[in-house]
């Protein structure tokens, strides 16, 4: 394990010209020698592909696990959320551009940095890879997972869900949650993030019964909040399993984005519409709204969420009144 500063990166081909052709994302960047790909930190370098960002973090912070958000997983516990720079998608809305598409301060820390700071935190589970986006941070996310695992501590990935099968798939034994992004269909995709709607559903598909996932759809006037949009996404997820919980989010003005925000009533109507096809729907940064967990079969409350968190109507994995096997681990 090499760690600071430039690490050679996986998943990439060399070929003949001298360009590197990365293969962990599906921009499957051909790049040439001096130059980095789109994502911004993985740089080839006479031949050799390198991530400019192992072991640079920009953020370090102990936040509740419901700021992921993820709800069904350790609730109410607090986790160590770290961040490097970087992104392989180029959203006009981004909530974290600073982050992912700047370049901030940032400091050089080992992987084993990371893990001593997270058994000095009082109450933390683990460490979430959080705020830009962590796949293109592969290389040092991997090596501390692993590094997390030997010492007790568990993994979330909070990220936009772009990423190649095999380095998914290498990746996956060691984590242990993960909030992926869906951020609409496949024309959102196209013009606003220079993605595919595909290769993000593939990854659902794929991290489903292997660790443990809720998904985030941020609603946009105008781009992706008409109804139709919203029960096809529900939909389409609950195909894949209706007990993923959903997390629907209400946009505000960012970056190079100036829509007005988004209406508290589409946040409702979204929330009824996608409950038709989910067991669990959620709304974010819309202020006093009942974000509790109740039974999917007899309404039952499971997790209170006001102040505090409280679990109040699960044990051994089921709900105390009926018996429904409940996706909530604790
Ligand atoms: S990870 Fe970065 S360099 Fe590699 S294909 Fe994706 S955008 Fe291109």
């Amino acid at each position: 394990m090499k760690l600071l500063g430039m690490h050679e990166a996986l998943f990439y081909d060399k070929t003949y010209r001298g360009e590197a052709h990365c293969l962990l994302c599906p921009v499957r960047c051909h790049i040439a020698n001096g130059r980095t790909g789109a994502c911004g930190v993985r740089k080839n370098i006479n031949g050799t592909l390198y991530t400019e960002n192992y072991g640079s973090i920009s953020a370090m912070a102990l936040d509740p696990i419901e700021k992921k958000p993820l709800f069904h997983f350790y609730p109410g516990f607090s986790i160590l959320s770290i961040s490097s720079y970087g992104c392989n998608f180029k959203c006009r809305f981004c909530q974290n551009w600073e982050l992912s598409q700047g370049m901030p301060d940032t400091e050089e820390r080992s992987a084993y940095d990371v893990i001593d700071e997270a058994k000095r935190c009082r109450g933390n589970i683990g460490i979430a890879y959080t705020y830009n986006e962590p796949l293109i941070w592969y290389e040092f996310v991997m090596d501390t997972a692993k590094a997390a695992r030997e010492n007790g501590l568990v993994n979330v990935l909070v990220t936009n869900g772009y990423i190649e099968e095999q380095p998914h798939m290498e990746l996956l034994p060691y984590i242990d949650a993960m909030n992926i992004d869906l951020k609409g269909g496949g024309e959102f995709y196209r013009k606003i993030c220079g993605g595919d709607v595909n290769s993000v559903r593939k990854t659902i598909e794929r991290s489903y019964g292997r660790t443990h996932i809720e998904v985030t759809n941020l609603i946009i006037p105008g781009l992706n909040d008409g109804m139709q949009d919203i029960e096809d996404m529900a939909k389409w997820l609950a195909s894949v399993g209706k007990d993923i919980p959903l997390h629907l989010s209400k946009y505000y003005p960012q970056y190079k984005m100036a829509r007005p925000e988004t209406p508290a009533d589409t946040m409702l109507m979204a929330r009824e519409t996608a409950g038709k096809y989910l067991d669990y729907v959620y709304i974010g940064n819309v202020y006093g709204t009942d974000n509790n967990t109740y039974c999917p079969e007899c309404n039952n409350l499971l997790v209170e969420r006001k102040r505090r968190i409280r679990v109040a109507g699960i044990e051994n994995g089921r709900c105390t009144n009926c018996g429904h096997k409940i996706n909530i681990i604790l």
